[in-house]
């Protein structure tokens, strides 16, 4: 039987609102899982996210943090502003859960054997959640959260997380960065939100790799940035787990960012991608939705990006 691929999701995630005008939409998610719903998806493994567990989430956040995020309730139909982007209604921390327990179940399915590569259709998005601060539209560091979860339940070793969003991933890197067997490589548009990055920023044993890209960035030079920098560091650092926080936000559509790419880039770094993983990890990749904010171009990105982890 040939090794299939995952989709893990559940419709709580539709239910965490963040009001008018706000780019990290409902609509968003729905967009993605209608793309997915085409034929040419029908080998698909789906599941239904389980929801996070304390013990999940606290490797990676205080009990506390966790704690506050899990009981802000602004009441129906209201909605509360934890920062100017970060907002959340009664129906967020079951879908910050589900997203967090999405990322979980998507080690899982890969460490356990049932499909080579796992996709979480998931939001909230999570790598700009530090360990005890929300931000940037995310509440829970679900990257680095699953991350931990490969490392205490499955004794993987050496975990790399592979970050193509067009925003800099503040929020896993402070996860991972003291530990040196983890590695973060991000590629990101400065200067944009949060403003960190700098390739100066090295991790403790240089297992940080932030590559800056200008606005208007093209796909040579983003592709350059990947071949020539990322990619041989991910290669070097020899992972036994690989983990994409797949943002889809450089797209030349999206209306948050400047960076000049088209699908046919996003199909070429999860062939890259799944190069390392043939390479270090026995072809097993987790992938977490991270943004993207163009309906359209997220809905045919994130479509290009499953079928290329099918290898269809
Ligand atoms: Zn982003």
């Amino acid at each position: 039987m040939p090794l299939r691929t995952a989709v893990i999701t559940h419709l709580a995630c539709l239910d965490h609102l963040t009001g008018d005008g706000h780019p990290e939409r409902p609509e968003r998610l729905r967009a993605v899982l209608h793309a997915l719903e085409d034929e040419a998806f029908s080998g698909l493994i789906r599941e239904q996210a389980p929801e996070a567990t304390m013990e999940q989430l606290t490797r990676v956040h205080p009990a506390s943090y966790v704690n506050e995020i899990l009981s802000i309730k602004p009441g129906p139909g209201k909605l509360i502003d934890l920062d100017p982007s970060t907002v959340v209604s009664d129906g967020s921390a079951e879908a910050a859960l589900r997203a967090a327990g999405a990322a979980v179940m998507a080690v899982d399915a890969v460490m356990e054997g049932w499909a080579r590569a796992a996709f979480a259709a998931t939001r909230p998005p999570g790598h700009h959640a530090e360990p005890s601060t929300p931000g940037g539209f995310c509440l829970f560091s679900n990257a680095a959260i699953a991350a931990a979860h490969a490392r205490a339940h499955w004794n993987v070793k050496r975990i790399a997380i592979a970050d193509f969003d067009v925003h800099h991933g503040q929020g896993t890197q402070a996860c991972l960065e003291k530990d040196p067997d983890y590695f973060y490589g991000s590629s990101h548009q400065y200067p944009l939100y949060p403003g960190t990055g700098f390739p100066t920023e090295r991790g403790v044993a240089g297992n940080v790799v932030n590559v800056m890209l200008q606005p208007g960035t093209t796909s040579e030079e983003f592709r350059e940035a990947w071949a020539g920098t990322i990619l041989p560091a991910i290669d070097n650092f020899r992972p036994d787990l690989l983990i994409v926080s797949a943002g889809f936000d450089a797209h030349r559509a999206d209306p948050l960012a400047h960076i000049r790419l088209d699908v046919a880039d996003f199909v070429w770094i999860t062939q890259e991608l799944l190069g390392i993983a043939d390479r270090h990890t026995g072809g097993k990749i987790v992938s977490l939705l991270e943004g993207g904010y163009d309906l359209d171009a997220l809905a045919r990105s994130v479509a290009a990006h499953v079928r290329t982890l099918m290898r269809a």
